[in-house]
């Protein structure tokens, strides 16, 4: 008799029971579900924190490019969705940002950095060297550019858009690459128009520290990221 009242008993609970697993289960998956999309997302966000400058090349980044077409700029493509997004917001606030760079080749690096040097020796008073340095510091070196990447724009000159760019432009994961005081850390001239995607998460902390992304990594990722400091 009693162990028939028991497994009555057992009976009775049994899909209470199985609820309330079945709830559990649910919980579980979903914040595993979470946790798996974070470091998703996570290894994403990192490989976009690449660091490409004059002491660590854009060839060996481990970094491939996927340009494709945004208003007639080439981007990488993981960037071109939050960059419209970005775009489409800064025209609702009344301004009219124009790309006027993005996804270089290496070979188009290496163009527009010899054009540059040409220009600085027409002046007559550089010598080569001189003029290969100033070259380096106002495009870029040839390997050491981001536009290599595809992950940098540059925006046509505009104060009012530059201005709204500083304060927002890390909202949709950008940040000002090269500010002004910075060039011996970025080994980069200040240049305002200059905005590189490094994902949601870095591009606010960046902005809350109001760091370079070089200062931003040697925190963060230690020895990995190649700082000089000068
Ligand atoms: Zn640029």
């Amino acid at each position: 008799m009693q162990s028939e009242e028991l497994t009555a008993k057992r009976r009775k609970i049994k899909p209470w029971v199985l609820i309330v697993l079945a709830l559990l289960a649910a919980v579980l998956l979903l914040l595993l579900g979470f946790r798996l999309r974070g470091w998703l997302q996570q290894g994403q966000d990192k490989g976009l924190t690449v660091l490409v400058n004059p002491w660590n090349g854009a060839a060996n980044s481990g970094f491939t490019p996927r340009p494709v077409e945004l208003e007639g700029a080439q981007v990488d493509k993981r960037i071109r969705k939050p960059l419209q997004r970005l775009l489409q917001d800064a025209r609702q606030e009344g301004l009219s940002p124009k790309l006027i760079a993005g996804y270089r080749s290496a070979e188009e690096q290496q163009a527009l950095f010899d054009e540059t040097v040409r220009e600085l020796l027409s002046g007559g008073d550089l010598s080569e060297n001189e003029a290969a340095v100033i070259a380096s510091m106002r495009v870029g070196a040839p390997g050491s550019s981001e536009h290599e990447l595809g992950l940098a724009v540059d925006f046509q000159e505009d104060e009012a858009l530059f201005a709204w760019l500083q304060d927002n432009a890390w909202r949709y994961g950008f940040i000002l690459r090269y500010p002004a005081g910075s060039e011996s850390l970025t080994g980069r001239d200040a240049d305002p128009g200059h905005y590189r995607y490094v994902g949601e998460a870095a591009a606010e902390q960046i902005q809350a520290m109001d760091a370079t992304l070089e200062e931003y990594l040697s925190l963060f990722y230690g020895d990995s990221a190649q700082v000089i400091f000068e």
